[in-house]
């Protein structure tokens, strides 16, 4: 088996198999030009915590909010120690923590760090997961801050949600600042009349709906609102649940996600205007909103916005049976172009179902890809994209950071703890049980 990667880097294990770990592949390439994206990424995550920016990665051209958090100086003995050392002193630091802890790995992680969890997953079966360990005193998310606000949103109370590097952001979620929704949702109401006013269908004039990848204060607005949360596997019910109480919805913050999935439902392209946060009426004209359907936050993902028909046309052209499936957070033009489109845990679950072996050209996040690659190896599997560029902000996780919040935890200290406040997290409880509650029409 081969994975497709850039200047013959696939790496083996000594069994033959493949080196699922980015940080190996990123060592053995970092002096090849245009091999990865940058070449920073060899450094430790460290180097980068006093600097303002999300680091180096997919989002490091992204403007970060001021006032993003920043991650204190972590101590010189992490920063130091070698892979084996730091695997070694997670091991110990769980098990002395034995049942007091659940870690949890997104699917973006690295294997260096996705190894130790006791769950991998997307952001909600993360959440989730964690709501099975109503005892654990600590739940330490190996993900981003708005994956660990749905976890405090939804664990105990006395349950300490820890985010290991606090510079782990989003900078998609960081899009959808809560005082520019707040000034657009005071516009809309300019243009549409009194926003919770029902039409004679009983509709009102629009319906905030918000991506799981957003901040807490966000849900907690659309919650406010009569909105909803979606995630990228139920986007089209949450759509189809918001349409039946709203004349039109505003979408934020992923236009991708928005687009494609309201595409898929027969809404034309011209009734889905983008509101752009710095321009009046968010860029259109007050005729174009009263006609629209969905209105689009102007918000993406640096991850999947690498992803581009072209590489689908090279994926097709060198693999005449390849099966091309990219994540909905890709640009619609590639959604359009590729042979399926779906969820990480659509990905994973399409690989698994494969009963001859495959050829699978992947447009999501690389660490996720590599893994699959080494989980499945009776098929082919690579990421579209030949360059080698992570997640910036889930690349903040470093292992050095996850053994010190454990070694913390054993010590009896609580570093990084994430709290939403009561007054945003009661709403947005309600925004995440409108999305439990939303079904696909019979
Ligand atoms: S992959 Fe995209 S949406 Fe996910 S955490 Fe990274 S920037 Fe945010």
């Amino acid at each position: 088996m081969t994975l497709e990667q850039p200047q013959g880097s696939t790496l083996m294990r000594p069994d033959g198999g493949v080196d699922a770990s980015v940080d190996h592949l990123i060592q053995t390439i970092v002096d090849t030009k245009d091999a990865t994206c940058s070449t920073d990424l060899a450094a430790g995550p460290w180097t980068f915590d006093s600097v303002p920016g999300y680091g180096p990665g997919s989002s490091m051209g992204d403007v970060i909010p001021t006032g993003a958090p920043r991650q204190g100086e972590l101590p010189v003995d992490y920063r130091e120690a070698s892979e084996d050392d730091l695997d070694k002193r997670i091991r110990a630091a769980k098990e002395a923590l034995a049942d007091r802890v659940v870690i949890l790995g997104h699917f973006y992680q690295r294997e260096e760090v996705v190894q130790h969890a006791d769950y991998v997953g997307d952001s909600f079966q993360l959440a989730n997961a964690a709501l099975e360990h109503p005892d654990a005193e600590a739940i330490v998310f190996c993900g981003v801050h708005f994956m660990a606000e749905t976890a405090d949103l939804l664990s105990q109370p006395e349950q300490a949600v820890i985010l290991p590097n606090l510079a782990a952001g989003c900078s998609m979620a960081d899009m959808a600042d809560i005082d520019q929704v707040e000034e657009a949702w005071e516009q809309l109401a300019d243009v549409l009349g009194p926003l919770d006013v029902a039409d004679e269908t009983g509709r009102v004039p629009v319906i905030p709906v918000t991506y799981m990848n957003s901040s807490a204060a966000i849900k907690g607005f659309v919650g406010r609102h009569g909105g909803i949360v979606c995630t990228s596997s139920n986007a089209q019910t949450v759509l189809q649940w918001a349409f039946e109480r709203g004349q039109r919805v505003l979408f934020f913050p992923d236009q991708h996600l928005g687009r494609n999935t309201a595409k898929a439902m027969g809404v034309p392209l011209e009734q889905m205007p983008m509101w752009n946060p710095r321009r009046p009426l968010g860029g259109s004209t007050a005729d174009q909103l009263i006609d629209s359907r969905v209105i689009l936050w102007h918000g993406f993902c640096s991850v999947h916005r690498r992803f581009t028909v072209a590489q689908i046309d090279q994926a097709h052209a060198e693999h005449p049976d390849v099966r091309v499936i990219v994540h909905p957070e890709c640009p619609m033009e590639v959604v359009d172009a590729a042979d399926e489109a779906g969820s990480t845990d659509y990905i994973r679950r399409a690989i698994d179902a494969a009963t001859e072996p495959t050829t699978f050209a992947i447009g999501t996040e690389i660490n996720l890809v590599r893994r699959l690659a080494a989980q499945y190896p009776q098929h082919e599997i690579f990421c579209l994209d030949p360059v080698v560029c992570p997640c910036s902000t889930m690349y903040r996780i470093h292992p050095g950071y996850l053994a010190w919040v454990l070694e913390e935890l054993v010590a009896g200290r609580t570093p990084n703890r994430i709290q939403v406040a009561a007054d945003v997290a009661d709403p947005a409880r309600v925004a995440l049980e409108r999305m439990l509650a939303a079904k696909p029409r019979a």
